[in-house]
């Protein structure tokens, strides 16, 4: 079995200081046995990659699928990979629902990550509303179809939307149930990659979730923000699986 992966995407949250705060209490930890990533804004990125303990690793957020040129506000994956990035978020749900973006762009962007070295945590779920009407395997499935053809590493995280920041993660047999559903689309494709939980993660329920050896870690939006409590988060995936 891999190491468990624990990433903590901050979202538009932190300002320099706050974060330098955060990172200082993170690098006292013993980082051995789990893949603890941290994502900031791209503001902190410079920041978080010269002050982190090297076994921290860096993740942006979001990506252009264009290697540069006349793209006002956007930041490529080359300018990622040159900043200290080894991962990046493609797909998480508020740049599906708020901005908009669709499979097809998503691909695209899966695409340039691949070519520039960097691996996504391509993120995939279902709303509230597709979840009441049935279509969450469909809807998975349209999100995995993106990524037939690319063979790359690439880390998924399976983060039903009505579980992300509501403080309700999804039970753990659902979680269970879907990730299932997730490896057997994966293995149709051909694709090996680890499958992770993202939605309202936090120190009262990683234990019931760590335990489940189907999930191979957590996406964490709101618990990330915290040092303690990330960091209750890492050390219980590191207990749980170490048995
Ligand atoms: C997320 O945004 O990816 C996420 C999982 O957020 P939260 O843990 O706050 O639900």
């Amino acid at each position: 079995m891999h190491k468990p992966i624990v990433a903590a995407n901050w979202k538009m949250n932190l300002t320099k200081k706050s974060a330098e705060d955060l990172i200082a209490k993170l690098n006292k930890f013993v980082y051995e046995d789990v893949e603890v990533i941290i994502m900031p804004p791209f503001t902190l990125l410079d920041m978080a990659a010269s002050i982190a303990d090297n076994r921290i690793k860096l993740g942006a957020q979001n990506c252009y699928y264009k290697k540069n040129g006349a793209f006002t506000g956007e930041i490529s994956p080359d300018m990622l990979v040159d900043i200290g990035c080894k991962y990046v978020i493609v797909g998480h749900s508020e740049r599906r629902h708020i901005f908009g973006e669709t499979n097809d762009l998503l691909r695209k962007k899966l695409a340039a990550s691949k070519q520039a070295g960097l691996i996504p945590v391509y993120c995939i779920g279902e709303t509230l509303d597709e979840k009441r009407k049935g279509e969450k395997e469909s809807v998975l499935s349209e999100q995995l179809n993106i990524i037939d053809n690319l063979s790359m590493p690439l880390i998924v995280a399976y983060e039903p939307v009505w579980a992300i920041g509501t403080g309700v993660a999804a039970e753990v047999v659902t979680i269970r149930e879907t990730i299932k559903l997730i490896r057997q689309k994966l293995r149709e494709k051909r694709v090996k990659a680890p499958v992770l939980y993202g939605g309202s993660v936090k120190p009262d329920n990683a234990k019931e979730i760590a335990s489940e050896t189907l999930i191979d870690g957590a996406l964490v939006g709101g618990s990330g923000l915290n040092a303690d409590s990330f960091l209750q988060i890492i050390d219980i995936f590191k207990e749980v699986r170490k048995c």
